[in-house]
């Protein structure tokens, strides 16, 4: 006779599989067209799937299922684990979920609204990143910077709100706090991961050191001022997360490539046509559309789809690549596997794909396909170094903030906030900053809580992943039908029919740990 679970997967299944295949088909009506309509059937069917995973009885008898999970195979307890996990984060009670829900919307409409101004005129983010971009004066970097920062005093109490109804959620589901929670829900073991991103702090530290004072050397010369005179005003961005050294110089790589018919001959080259999904997608941008990119699997099935605004750039032919390293992976699931399986188990996995796929663009096998310029190959390969060991700095102050945003959301936020950027940045600490709330300028702090460290984990992944791919076909590239057959059979077909950890594991024979990236990142180039 059926199990009872079973029964009830053959009923439910079915339900929010359709329900989320609607959402997804909205979703993506409303990032390339913009509409209203649009806007407001997404937000319903988005209610209407949470209505599925709201239901207390349901939740219930998944639990009695758990309690009793000796009758299961391993295929049911990991689906039964998916689902009472879905469950549980809607088992707050209703009136503190629609209370969040509306202060999250609230925060969205005041950061997509508020304009800073400069010397009394308003300026657009765009407008702010460009000075910081372009302009060698000091002074005004200085207000520019100074600009992009006065959103976080205005943002900062409606953040501590939804901090303080997040943690209540948390609490009322017997959690310690809403970091803790997230990281629970999404099976990351908090400890193991602090453990991971110490270790990663230590042996990278001199690396990095190492890079700053070359970097300031630089800044120092560019803008006229001493070292102890530069603050972040001196960087290209708002929070010192990219490489400021100009690397636009690299665009004139790819000035006359075109990326799609570049990317598809990539892909074949590991045994895989990518061109049903180039045909799929939305390559250029047009008014009304997401400035953004991203990859989207409409029906867990082959409808992928991947969301482009195509420019004659480097990050362009990177973040093209990355979307199509998220469609390889979404490609990739056995097709036995049943509904609730087709995902990744973690946002790490496929994120390490795509990052994968993107640090291809820096690398001179691909490079040298394009280009006779070998300088400018040599330059692009250090770049990829530069750019991994700052956004890693920036990915720790990040977490490490979150963690105790949401641990003593009463404590001084911007004077940690500070300590941070100048620990693991080592970003000088600007003068007058005592009352502002910079942290909360940074949209997911807000927006997109608990959620940064996954990036740097996928890269660290991603460096595990080259590490065994040279063991197993004697070459780090992916670019080759042998590297294409172990990330289908080990990384992809598995989807979430097992945890990340496990995945992680079952790639690359170890745990998850920063030992690869540090060999890949870390070593000091000759002066
Ligand atoms: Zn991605």
């Amino acid at each position: 006779m059926e199990h009872p679970f079973e029964s009830f997967l053959e009923s439910f299944v079915p339900q929010i599989a359709a329900k989320s295949r609607q959402l997804n088909k909205i979703h993506w009506i409303l990032e390339t067209t913009g509409t209203k309509d649009a806007a407001d059937l997404y937000a319903e069917f988005n209610t209407e799937l949470r209505l599925l995973f709201n239901d207390r009885t349901i939740y219930n008898r998944l639990l009695d299922w758990l309690r009793a999970s000796s009758l299961f195979d391993s295929s049911s307890k990991r689906q039964l684990n998916i689902l009472i996990r879905a469950f549980k984060q809607n088992m707050v009670p209703k009136e503190l979920l629609s209370e969040i829900s509306k202060k999250e919307s609230q925060l969205a409409y005041s950061y997509a609204n508020f304009r800073a101004s400069i010397d009394g005129k308003q300026v657009s983010e765009n407008a702010i990143r460009d000075i910081l971009k372009n302009e060698s004066n000091p002074q005004m970097r200085q207000r520019a910077w100074e600009a992009s920062k006065e959103i976080g005093n205005v943002l900062a109490p409606q953040i501590l709100d939804l901090v303080r109804l997040r943690n209540e959620a948390a609490h009322s589901l017997g959690y310690e706090n809403y970091f803790q929670m997230q990281l629970e829900l999404q099976e990351v073991d908090g400890q193991e991961l602090f453990k991971t991103l110490d270790a990663l702090v230590d042996s990278s530290e001199t690396a990095y050191a190492k890079l700053i004072s070359e970097l300031e050397k630089k800044q120092s010369h560019r803008f006229g001022v001493s070292a102890d005179e530069l603050g972040p005003w001196a960087w290209a961005e708002p929070f010192c997360q990219e490489d400021p050294t100009d690397a636009r110089s690299l665009d004139s790589l790819v000035a006359n490539i075109d990326l799609c018919d570049i990317s598809i001959k990539f892909y074949q080259k590991m045994g895989i046509d990518i061109l049903p999904i180039c045909n799929n997608s939305d390559m250029y941008e047009r008014e009304g559309k997401n400035q953004h990119a991203f990859c989207t699997n409409i029906d867990r099935g082959t409808d992928i789809r991947t969301l482009n605004n195509i420019k004659p750039s480097m990050k362009w032919f990177e973040t093209v690549f990355h979307e199509f390293g998220h469609a390889i992976y979404e490609m990739g699931y056995d097709p036995k596997l049943p509904w609730l399986f087709r995902e990744p188990p973690h946002m790490i996995t496929t994120e390490a794909m795509a990052l994968l796929a993107g640090r291809q663009v820096y690398r001179p096998g691909l490079l040298s396909e394009i280009s006779k310029d070998h300088e400018m190959i040599k330059k692009a390969e250090e770049n990829e170094r530069r750019r991994q060991l700052i956004f890693s700095r920036w990915v720790l102050v990040m977490t490490y903030f979150e963690r105790e945003l949401y641990r003593n959301p009463k404590q001084d936020l911007n004077k940690l906030w500070w300590q941070l950027v100048h620990k693991y940045q080592k970003i000088r600490i600007p003068k007058m900053r005592e009352t502002k709330n910079d942290w909360a300028a940074k949209y997911h702090i807000g927006l997109a809580p608990v959620y940064y460290y996954s990036y740097l984990l996928g890269e660290l992944f991603a460096s595990s992943i080259e590490e065994t791919l040279l063991q197993k076909t004697g070459s780090k590239g992916i670019g080759n039908e042998a590297a294409g057959r172990f990330l289908n059979e080990y990384l992809f077909a598995p989807g979430n029919s097992m945890k990340w950890s496990e995945l992680v594991q079952h790639v690359t024979g170890q745990p998850l740990n920063a030992i690869a990236w540090v060999k890949d990142y870390c070593f000091t180039l000759p002066q």
